[in-house]
């Protein structure tokens, strides 16, 4: 808009761009080298059984500590990771060192668990996906069905006649398949009957006022009538309190992860946490 008027202006409008311009260029010599530093983890959200309290999967969140530049929010860095391609390595680690975890928790005697990994578009489009995670399976030692990966209705709808194809290879193997951020997308219910899925994750944006406001409600309403009526199983992500979480179990939501039960946590204290549920069980709700 600053273009418009004095070339004063358009003087700061470009120096505006040229800063934006500069900071994504840093983030992104930096990210090139976060893996061989070492300075990506994993933190664990726990999701819980509504109907039993358990919790039954995590889902791995990437975290990205830089050495110069100080912990960088996934919402700012997987994009550019997607955009220039890096989140094809990058991504490859997350699938194996979630894997790995979930066999060190398994071999520690911990009870059965899922490990939910997301996908990005770009991994999707790699023509070797299928047969890299068939080798990190084989390597981890993990079950097909103790791994859930989760896509977005956007990423389908790149490529759709593929990425159904890739996601039934997927299936075929026998692992879970999830469709995240539900309702945020382009919400193609046609399609939604051929994406071979088994769960639908409400987004958060839902859930947030699903108490207090009427349209969020019935929208939500609406997407867990549609699950069911496909079959398919419902995970509510985002559920921060007492109320949403009751709100969301009585319309029958499956599954529930957010703060109100755990954020996502390093491995210690998933591992921590794991433990405890052997003994009590963490349902509030
Ligand atoms: P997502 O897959 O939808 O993950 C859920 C996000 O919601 C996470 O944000 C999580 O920390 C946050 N969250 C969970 N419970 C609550 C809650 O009760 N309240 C609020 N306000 N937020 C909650 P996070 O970790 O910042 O990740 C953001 C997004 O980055 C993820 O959204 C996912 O799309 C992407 N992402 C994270 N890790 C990976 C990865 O390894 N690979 C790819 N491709 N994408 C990833
Ligand atoms: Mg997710
Ligand atoms: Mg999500
Ligand atoms: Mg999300």
């Amino acid at each position: 808009a600053a273009r418009r008027h004095t070339p004063n202006s358009y003087q700061f409008y470009s120096a505006q761009m040229n800063a934006q311009l500069q900071e994504r260029l840093t983030l992104e010599s930096h990210l090139s080298r976060a893996l061989e530093r070492n300075e990506l983890q994993l933190h664990y959200q726990p999701r819980i059984e509504s109907h039993s309290g358990k919790i039954v999967s995590v889902e791995a969140l990437l975290r990205w500590n830089s050495r110069e530049l100080g912990a960088i929010s996934p919402a700012k860095f997987i994009p550019i990771a997607e955009a220039n391609g890096l989140i094809v390595p990058i991504g490859e680690w997350v699938l194996r060192t979630a894997c790995t975890q979930h066999r060190l928790w398994q071999q520690a005697g911990l009870p059965p668990l899922r490990m939910a990994v997301n996908l990005s578009a770009r991994q999707l489009a790699q023509p070797n996906l299928v047969e890299r995670i068939t080798s990190i399976l084989e390597e981890t030692q993990i079950q097909p069905q103790d791994l859930e990966l989760e896509v977005t209705e956007s990423l389908m709808m790149d490529n759709v006649q593929q990425s159904i194809l890739k996601l039934q290879q997927f299936r075929e193997m026998g692992i879970k398949l999830a469709l995240d951020d539900f309702g945020t997308g382009y919400s193609s219910l046609n399609y939604l009957r051929s994406f071979p899925i088994d769960t639908l994750k409400i987004d958060r944006s839902f859930i947030r006022d699903v108490v207090s406001n009427a349209h969020n409600a019935a929208v939500t309403n609406a997407i867990i009538t549609l699950a069911k009526s496909l079959r398919l199983n419902i995970t509510a992500e985002g559920v921060e309190t007492a109320e949403q979480c009751e709100y969301i179990k009585a319309q029958g939501c499956h599954e529930i992860q957010g703060y109100y039960f755990s954020p996502p946590l390093p491995k210690e204290a998933m591992t921590e946490l794991l433990a405890k549920q052997t003994v009590t069980s963490v349902a509030k709700c």
